[in-house]
């Protein structure tokens, strides 16, 4: 694969000629563009910084967020297909799993054969994971999986799940066949925003999971699930920037044709908002890159790029009443809810700032 101008030159075109055109649509129809997915893995972008070995290209991982930013700046729930399938299942598998799971599953999920979910949420468990009530019992040839999971996305169309279940009364992390008996899902329909993303509504009712499928150790299930949110709110901090500078060009455009004080007023805080995100983004991505902790970062960078898109979204929408403001709108609206809510981010910030935790 070429350098990284290259790689933004074609990830451009690709999101000109083809995300854009079908993003409205898609919306319209609140259909996962299964299309573009198979087109994103076809071009090696969803595992373009994985290792070579598991059929990745290597790159660091700012050619990934690369790839999330710009699909982002026209739609939102494109990007979602890298972040749904990469940063918060295909890295779980690289980071946590014995070489033969991730032989067997990595390869097929990057080339698009297969797709995975993330099942932690539940009905009466969001926030806090540790009030989830899905648990598993160990039989002789591994466990029995029951309870019910939430705004799952990619639910309806995964093959795997990574799903997180009480082991006694510790959390563990656990790797379902979807295919499994024992299974229901529900697709949810008419959501706010992220129409075109898919989530679902999934039951396990006495599922059997074989004694390889545990991810990491018993009881540890929470840092796998964790570490893969660092992941994954980095993954959203970016595609929220993406958000902004599609907002930002809107912007522009609209401050160019009617120059008033107020459009160039308000061209100026966004440019002054991404400029901010990017440099926080930036330093969460390098710490990433050089195997750091980045927790902080990464939850700081969510809770400022998703609030920036918010307020970006909110003055694009007080100029335009087109399709994408009202599809950004409410999109990014979304972004300030999953994978942690703001309040949840100012907790995990104020947590590691003081050494003080404001809940358990
Ligand atoms: C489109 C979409 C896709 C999603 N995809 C997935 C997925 O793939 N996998 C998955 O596991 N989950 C997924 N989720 C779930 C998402 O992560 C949760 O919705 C989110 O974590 C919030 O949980 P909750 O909805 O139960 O809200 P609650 O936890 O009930 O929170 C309700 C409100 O209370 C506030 N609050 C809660 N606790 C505190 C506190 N201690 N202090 C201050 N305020 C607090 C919250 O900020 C929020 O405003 C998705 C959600 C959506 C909308």
């Amino acid at each position: 694969m070429q350098n990284l101008d290259l790689f933004k030159k074609d990830l451009k075109k690709f999101t000109k000629e083809t995300i854009k055109k079908r993003s409205h649509k898609n919306n319209d129809s609140e259909k996962y563009d299964i299309k573009a997915a198979l087109e994103i893995c076809k071009k090696g972008w969803l595992g373009i910084s994985a290792p070579q070995r598991y059929g990745g290209g290597d790159k660091d991982p700012l050619w990934t967020y690369e790839a999330i930013r710009i699909f982002s700046q026209e739609d939102i729930t494109a990007a979602a297909i890298i972040t749904g399938q990469f940063t918060l299942v295909a890295e779980i598998l690289i980071n946590e799993c014995q070489e033969d799971i991730k032989n067997n599953y990595i390869p097929k999920i990057l080339n698009g054969a297969i797709s995975g979910c993330y099942a932690l949420t539940e009905p009466d468990a969001g926030s806090n994971p540790s009030e989830m009530k899905s648990r598993v019992e160990k039989t002789k040839k591994g466990w029995i999986l029951n309870g019910q999971k939430m705004w799952i996305t990619n639910g309806n169309i995964a093959d795997l799940a990574i799903v997180y279940a009480k082991e006694e009364n510790m959390i563990s992390c656990f790797l379902v066949d979807m295919k499994s008996k024992g299974i229901s899902k529900t697709k949810i329909h008419g959501k706010m925003g992220f129409k075109s993303s898919d989530t679902a509504e999934i039951s396990f009712e006495n599922v059997f999971i074989p004694s390889q499928n545990r991810i990491g150790r018993k009881g540890k299930g929470l840092n796998v699930a964790f570490k893969a949110l660092d992941n994954g709110r980095l993954g959203i901090s970016v595609m929220a920037l993406g958000a902004t500078e599609g907002i930002q060009k809107r912007l522009i455009k609209i401050a160019k044709n009617k120059p008033s004080q107020k459009n160039i007023e308000d061209v100026a805080r966004v440019e002054v908002m991404i400029e901010s995100c990017r440099s926080l983004i930036l330093k969460a991505i390098k710490l990433k890159s050089n195997k750091t902790n980045f927790t902080k970062y990464a939850s700081m960078a969510k809770l400022k790029s998703t609030e920036a898109a918010t307020k970006a979204a909110n003055m694009l929408a007080s100029k335009s009443t087109d399709k994408f403001t009202n599809r950004v709108w409410r999109d990014v609206r979304v972004m300030e809810l999953f994978e942690g809510t703001s309040e949840i981010q100012k907790l995990i910030i104020g947590n590691i700032t003081t050494g003080f935790k404001a809940f358990n």
